[in-house]
């Protein structure tokens, strides 16, 4: 029998059928998983205090012989002495006659607790001495065990892992390569992996960490830069030579911001680049994208291919549409609108042009990309809102583009640099980080229900001013499970309270036709108040819009309120985000002051503070970062993120960096990963990635 990292580990000497269960458990079945199972924690029991010098602040280790055992209820005691003090072990369970006889030595580490001059230990690790003292004063790993497993505990699960790593350090197969490993001074993966579950000492420790943390990050990083650089080894034979789109940008009624210079010359060096563009346009709402889109539309158009623009609603279309023709029409350009709400004859005559390549730049929806729908000659593809999309929706479209496509993807999600290095590694990413000038203020203000009326009054004043008014809540329907407001039975409150106004409902439930109508009227401003979910939350632009009123808003999350208030703002008129929330957060938000509160409601503090100081989409994400962890971001399980175990995105930064530089080195020198020396890195990485990525080309 061959033993090998995939081996179960039930065949561990260490490991029963029973135990295999339990391991099972914790989703631990290979040897590979067991060594991956980093410890949570370590206690250090390397330094012994004596007893008679405990002090009671953070945890200390002791170590002395068991001389007595005291009951009293329910709580057993036993009480050890090192010949200078005694202590007290509290036992909630089990018997410490039986696990500590009298005459045991024990070796325990916990927070000592004084009192009535006395010593206490209650919550604390145990072991009881068999070998020489000198062999327990070490660094010991504290594992998560969950389940059954709790119960089994620390200690035999040290020796499982002891186990494995005694059988399987020497097996262990490194996918590094030795010019990597050489240059980044790494140590062995063995010593790594022996040192990061019993480290001799706090140093070898951070370098087994560190050992560990690049792998991960250098693994993830090869997968997405092959990915990268492959469209960088294709050619796409085409060349959009005819104008440079100077013309679209002289006739637009603004001048552009830095940003979308940068951003343009970067797309303008994909588009006249031998190799197809694949790049992520990555900006807050409201950045300005459209224009920037349309200007690579423009580019590609009139050069004789034809570009196609998917979003995802029939309004954005719409929206899209209308833009599209007032720019580009007069330059010449033939533009189209294909979307499921249009007649069925319009929507004939528009495939027949966009098969006859007579309409250049074609605005849609998920029509795009149904079957019957043909091109001419298709050879740019943009999405917008692409994470309203599936990837194969994305990969629908692109197929129709003969030949390798020119890929504009875009998004409004503000992600950290650091998380899109990983999330987006595979694609060229440009970011739009600054807001057009010429931009009214955007005010956010936090109030509760009892200034409800005064609100109402202000908004009644600009609603004469011809301004207009959003009302979110977190719930389509009150329930009795959720106290949370609802959309559906506020809009009575609010039509009620505004008689005289126009007042809207716009909810996930009703059906496409009846929000796009909804959304349309409100844009028009047939509507002047549209009581809502976060359905609006993908973006329309409606200057008027002034106002947004988010009701119960500690129901939602960072991102989610950043969504929102990019709604407002979008004309040239000072815009109202006014947040409503329990009394107490209202008031403790804005006044700063410090005071004990219970989890739930110092979370929504500091939330409501963040969105209430921080306007920048991107430094709120890095925030809601740092508050939630990556993992509870955007559902990154599936994505190769599950796959980082010991990596931390947030705080290991610099290991990322060079890891992805080094990467960058690797790939640029051996694309394929074909050379002998990198084969072993190339089977881990389709090992790891191949299900999760598209990476099929390198088998
Ligand atoms: P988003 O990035 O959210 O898609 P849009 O492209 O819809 O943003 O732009 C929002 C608004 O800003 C639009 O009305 C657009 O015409 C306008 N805009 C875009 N660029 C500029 C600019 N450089 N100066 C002034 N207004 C601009
Ligand atoms: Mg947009």
């Amino acid at each position: 029998m061959i033993l090998n990292l995939d081996t179960p580990v039930s065949l561990l000497p260490t490991v029963g059928k029973k135990k295999a269960e339990l391991l099972a458990g914790l989703s631990i079945s290979t040897i590979s998983d067991l060594l991956t199972y980093y410890p949570r924690g370590y206690q250090d029991r390397s330094k012994l205090t004596p007893i008679s010098d405990l002090k009671g602040k953070g945890r200390e280790t002791v170590a002395g012989q068991s001389i007595r055992h005291i009951r009293f209820g329910k709580v057993k005691r036993a009480i050890i002495s090192d010949g200078r003090g005694v202590a007290n072990l509290m036992f909630f369970g089990g018997d410490p006659a039986k696990l500590l006889p009298i005459g045991a030595k024990v070796i325990v580490t916990g927070k000592a607790k004084r009192m009535a001059g006395k010593i206490f230990f209650s919550n604390f690790e145990y072991e009881v001495l068999k070998e020489e003292l000198n062999s327990h004063l070490k660094i010991v790993p504290l594992y998560r065990l969950s389940g059954d497993f709790g119960r089994f505990g620390q200690r035999l699960f040290r020796k499982i892992i002891a186990s494995a790593i005694d059988l399987y350090k020497e097996k262990l197969e490194d996918s590094i390569p030795l010019e990597v490993a050489e240059q980044m001074e790494l140590i062995s993966l063995s010593e790594a992996i022996s040192n990061i579950h019993f480290p001799e000492n706090w140093k070898k420790r951070k370098e087994a960490r560190e050992r560990i943390v690049f792998t991960e990050l250098f693994l993830l990083q090869t997968a997405l830069t092959i990915n990268r650089c492959r469209t960088k080894i294709i050619h796409k034979n085409r060349l959009y030579s005819k104008r440079d789109g100077g013309e679209l940008l002289e006739s637009l009624p603004f001048s552009l911001t830095k940003s979308q210079e940068r951003v343009i010359l970067e797309i303008e060096n994909d588009l006249s680049s031998p190799h197809p563009m694949n790049r992520l346009l990555h900006g807050d709402v409201g950045s300005g994208k459209t224009v920037v889109a349309l200007w690579a539309g423009f580019k590609v158009a009139s050069s004789g291919f034809q570009v196609a623009i998917m979003a995802p609603t029939e309004i954005l279309a719409d929206q899209h549409y209308l833009v599209a023709k007032r720019w580009l029409a007069p330059l010449g350009i033939e533009v189209g609108i294909l979307r499921g709400g249009l007649p069925l004859s319009q929507q004939k005559k528009a495939k027949e042009l966009i098969a006859s390549g007579q309409i250049q730049v074609v605005i849609g929806t998920h029509s795009l990309i149904s079957e019957d729908v043909k091109f001419s000659n298709l050879a740019l593809c943009i999405i917008d809102e692409q994470h309203k999309f599936g990837v194969s929706q994305r990969q629908k479209l692109i197929e129709k583009v003969s030949g390798p496509a020119d890929c504009l993807i875009m998004t409004a999600t503000p992600i950290p640099r650091t998380l899109s290095l990983t999330l987006y590694g595979d694609m060229d990413v440009s970011t739009l980080n600054e807001l057009p000038k010429g931009r009214g203020r955007i005010i956010t203000a936090v109030r509760s229900d009892k200034n409800l009326p005064k609100i109402y009054s202000f908004i009644k004043e600009e609603i004469k001013k011809e301004k207009q008014a959003y009302f979110v809540y977190p719930a389509i329907e009150d329930s009795k499970e959720r106290d949370y407001k609802s959309a559906i039975k506020h809009f009575e409150k609010v039509s009620l309270e505004f008689s005289e106004t126009p007042v809207g409902l716009l909810h996930g439930r009703l059906k496409p036709e009846e929000k796009e109508e909804m959304m349309q009227r409100f844009a028009k401003g047939e509507i002047k108040i549209l009581v809502s979910t976060t359905v609006i939350e993908v973006g329309i632009d409606v200057p008027q819009a002034t106002i947004m009123v988010i009701e119960d808003a500690e129901k939602f999350g960072l991102s989610g309120l950043h969504q929102l208030r990019g709604r407002i703002g979008r004309g040239g008129f000072d815009s109202y985000c006014i947040l409503i929330t329990k009394e107490k957060i209202a008031q403790i938000s804005s006044s700063n002051i410090r005071v004990e509160l219970e989890e739930q409601d110092r979370v929504s503090v500091e939330r409501i503070q963040a969105i209430k100081s921080i306007t920048n989409g991107f430094e709120l994400a890095e925030y809601d970062l740092k508050l939630r962890g990556a993992g509870e971001l955007f559902g990154l399980r599936q994505h190769g993120l599950s796959e980082l175990k010991l990596a931390n995105i947030i705080w290991d930064t610099r290991l990322l960096f060079k890891a992805r530089a080094v990467a960058a080195v690797l790939v640029a020198d051996d694309p394929f990963l074909n050379k002998e020396a990198h084969l072993p890195l190339r089977d881990t990485i389709i090992r790891i990635f191949g299900k999760k990525m598209d990476l099929g080309f390198i088998r």
